[in-house]
């Protein structure tokens, strides 16, 4: 049989006798707390005025109620003594509306998600957790539909109903989900399964505490989709304050950024896909233009060629540019020289620099030094951070050095020298 507190969840303050007690741990003939079971937690509450810390299921079968820890001892009733049981209104009505809320979402998964299975389910203080197993892939259109259909049952004032019926009904009737997690309590000694059924909307075993019609839910909103294990989606969501709250939140959040993009909210992602796209263009715009003006910067210096260690090198100061982005056009330079407009650019013998040393800032001095071969990048490095301290290092044809206690300017100098 069913938990007293699942049966008749409206009745939150009742007396009884007190049948066990060893210390704080305290049993009773009956009682309307609900013990701690797959999933939903334990009703809080008071016994005999002392609050109760935990309620659960003992092996043999008896609701224990543990009382706080500083229950004064002296004033809790012995075994056979009346006791006055209340449980906390509050966290019981927002148990059975979250509670019920996880049936009408999985209802709302019956018209939406094939496969459908139940993967467990859990009531926190702030949020629900339901995880289905299927073979849909819960994206956010089907997200924001689970929510939408869930709170037209809602809308819908659909009854509430539960009732034992037998096993073998009930696994014979294909429409009741099972949850292996929330059956305990749900099986019987007599082989009964208690069905609790929101109207023409959902059926479920489960021995929890339910409202009387999905209308007492409230609002509910979905927070999260994750996956938690291979096949699982959890879908996580919230009834009363945090829904609304939440809903709240996403409305501002949303009219803000409609504000920010000169656009209506239904619009939003149309505006925010523009957005995007001229974002890029814009950046390919810029990039190209930064690469034309780096060239120009490269061909000016390329006006004043350095002669050192009887070669020809290309010396020169990148201020507005990156390590990174001057990289490619050093290396270029110092290659075949060809197309990159190195000293044969007119192309007949395809000979670039032979050394391209540049310096320039990125939050600290760096240096970036492409050669042919002979001098190698990482001697041209070593040379400037022996003088400059930093750090830096690369391949015979190219090197990097960073972290310089010398401006661009000095550097150059020092190379010019
Ligand atoms: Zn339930």
């Amino acid at each position: 049989m069913s938990q007293l507190a699942a049966r008749e969840p409206y009745t939150t303050s009742f007396e009884a006798t007190v049948v066990d007690r060893d210390g704080r741990a305290v049993v009773l003939d009956e009682t309307y707390f609900y013990a701690e079971s797959g999933g939903q937690p334990a009703d809080r509450g008071t016994l005999a005025g002392a609050p109760v810390a935990h309620v659960r299921t003992r092996e043999d079968g008896d609701i224990v109620h543990r009382l706080a820890e500083d229950t004064d001892l002296e004033a809790v009733p012995e075994v056979g003594q009346p006791v006055r049981g209340q449980v906390d209104e509050s966290f019981r009505t927002y148990c059975m509306r979250a509670h019920t809320a996880s049936h009408a979402l999985y209802g709302a998964g019956r018209e939406l998600l094939a496969d459908l299975g139940y993967g467990g389910f859990d009531i926190g203080e702030r949020k629900v957790r339901v995880d289905f197993t299927t073979a849909t892939d819960i994206d956010d259109e089907v997200l924001a539909d689970l929510e939408r259909l869930t709170n037209r049952a809602v809308w819908d004032s659909r009854p509430v109903t539960w009732a034992e019926i037998p096993e073998a009904e009930a696994r014979s009737r294909e429409e009741i989900a099972f949850n292996t997690k929330t059956e305990e309590g749900v099986m019987s000694e007599a082989d009964t399964v208690r069905v609790v059924e929101i109207e023409g909307f959902d059926w479920a075993a489960c021995g929890g505490t339910h409202v009387e019609n999905t209308r007492e839910i409230g609002p509910v909103t979905v927070l999260d989709r994750s996956n938690p294990g291979e096949g699982l989606t959890r879908v996580e969501f919230a009834v009363g304050p945090t829904a609304i709250r939440r809903r709240a939140e996403d409305v501002r959040a949303a009219r803000a950024a409609a504000r920010e993009l000169d656009a209506s909210v239904p619009d939003l992602p149309d505006a925010a896909r523009q957005a995007g796209e001229e974002i890029e263009r814009l950046t390919a715009e810029l990039n190209d233009a930064r690469d034309e003006l780096l060239a120009a910067r490269l061909a000016d210096l390329g006006d004043e060629p350095v002669e050192r260690d009887g070669g020809e090198w290309l010396v020169g100061t990148v201020s507005g540019f990156g390590p990174n982005e001057v990289a490619d056009r050093a290396k270029a330079l110092a290659g075949d020289g060809g197309d990159a407009g190195g000293p044969d650019a007119s192309g007949d013998a395809e000979t670039g620099y032979d050394a391209v040393v540049l310096a320039g800032e990125d939050g600290s001095t760096f240096v970036v030094a492409a050669t042919a071969g002979d001098p190698a990048a990482g001697d041209v490095v070593g040379e400037v951070t022996d003088a400059f301290g930093g750090g830096g290092g690369g391949r015979p044809t190219f090197a990097q050095g960073g972290g310089l206690d010398a401006t661009p300017e000095e550097v150059v100098a020092f190379l010019r020298e």
